[in-house]
């Protein structure tokens, strides 16, 4: 039988809740560290982006010499006002020794845990160390996630935030209440940035936006720029790049995608993975300005998906379904139809 495990979006937050958001939250952000030390183990590529006037879907492969992953996944702004996600995402586990499925899972609650866990592991590399005011900049699907990871590296004692709609703040504030942090309503999003040791900004729009100003930032503030993830799509004051210690996940894509689009690569100071691994230093002063511009990448993904695979695994989540034929003969695949 080729058993394949499906894993439902219900699936993943059961597991979530049985093994505790802590635990859950702290192992990835561990997962995700250790990924970003092995980068040149993985096979690492950019996305495959296909862009429509309303969005963009992505194809992202990554590997290492066990395990294949890819998801897709799409980036719709106008998708809330039709009461759809802007981003939803499904990804699938395979063996690379046998090159057979293991999992199709969601992989839109994964892609939220993933992109917390990494702001986390470029926040512990890039922030302040005594950093107790994060603010948020755009309270919609990814806010939580982001702010409860960055949350657990450091000693976060408020979270103040700002979204043009009502409705997302309230929605945040309850939420980011009930993870224990303690949420503060702010006028704009000059008020967050203005208060903010780390800032994350996590927009959905299309364009190319100034959510955040230069003059608005602290000095030694850290910046996770989440938003900005696509062509034409970007949310910082292009003279923030050009002052701050930028640090990207993969210098190809992120010149096509994110903040330092518009700025070039001149203003690229390292990949994550070099800080990680300490080929480079992260932060040197308490008072320079680090932005981390985060657009995903598949390693991301990677990591995310074998960390569920194997939690769900080892604690009999998901369903294992017979998605794939077996027929009596590796050759004889017609036999299923006769
Ligand atoms: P979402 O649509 O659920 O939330 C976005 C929020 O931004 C909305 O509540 C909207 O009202 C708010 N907003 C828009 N313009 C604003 C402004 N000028 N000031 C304040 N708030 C504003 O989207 P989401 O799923 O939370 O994703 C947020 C962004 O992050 C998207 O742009 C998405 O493409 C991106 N994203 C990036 C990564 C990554 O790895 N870097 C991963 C997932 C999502």
């Amino acid at each position: 039988m080729a058993a394949v495990k499906l894993l439902t979006a219900s699936d993943i937050a059961r597991l979530v809740k049985e093994v505790g958001l802590p635990r859950f939250v702290d192992g990835l952000i561990e997962r995700m560290e250790e990924t970003f030390r092995r980068w040149k183990e993985l096979k690492v590529v950019p996305r495959v982006s296909f862009s429509y006037p309303w969005g963009v879907m992505e194809a992202m492969p990554a590997s290492d010499s066990r395990l294949y992953a890819v998801k897709i996944v799409n980036g719709h702004p106008g998708n809330p006002a039709r009461n759809l996600l802007t981003v939803a995402a499904l990804g699938i586990l395979a063996d690379a020794e046998t090159g057979y499925p293991l999992m199709v899972a969601d992989a839109t609650l994964p892609t939220a845990f993933r992109t917390g866990a990494a702001c986390a592991v470029a926040t512990k590399h890039l922030a302040r160390r005594d950093s107790r005011v994060l603010g948020i900049i755009g309270t919609g699907a990814q806010s939580e996630f982001l702010c409860y990871a960055v949350s657990r590296v450091v000693p976060i004692e408020e979270v103040v935030f700002y979204d043009i709609d009502p409705l997302a703040m309230k929605k945040f504030e309850e939420n980011a209440r009930s993870l224990g942090l303690r949420a503060r309503a702010a006028g704009s999003g000059r008020e967050v940035a203005e208060r903010a040791d780390v800032l994350i900004t996590a927009t959905a729009a299309r364009g190319r936006r100034k959510v955040v100003e230069r003059g608005w930032l602290k000095p030694g503030a850290h910046v996770n720029a989440v938003g900005g993830d696509a062509p034409g799509k970007t949310e910082l004051d292009p003279q923030i790049l050009l002052e701050a210690k930028v640090v990207v996940e993969l210098l190809e894509q992120a010149l096509v995608e994110g903040e330092v689009q518009n700025v070039g690569r001149g203003a690229v100071y390292a990949e994550l993975w070099e800080i990680v691994s300490g080929l480079k230093p992260g932060r040197v002063s308490e008072s320079e300005l680090t932005v981390f511009d985060s657009v995903g990448v598949a390693v991301e993904d990677w990591a995310a998906l074998t960390y569920l695979y194997e939690l769900a695994s080892e604690r009999g989540a998901g369903l294992d379904v017979d998605l794939l034929p077996s027929p009596p003969h590796p050759k004889n695949l017609f036999a299923l139809l006769r």
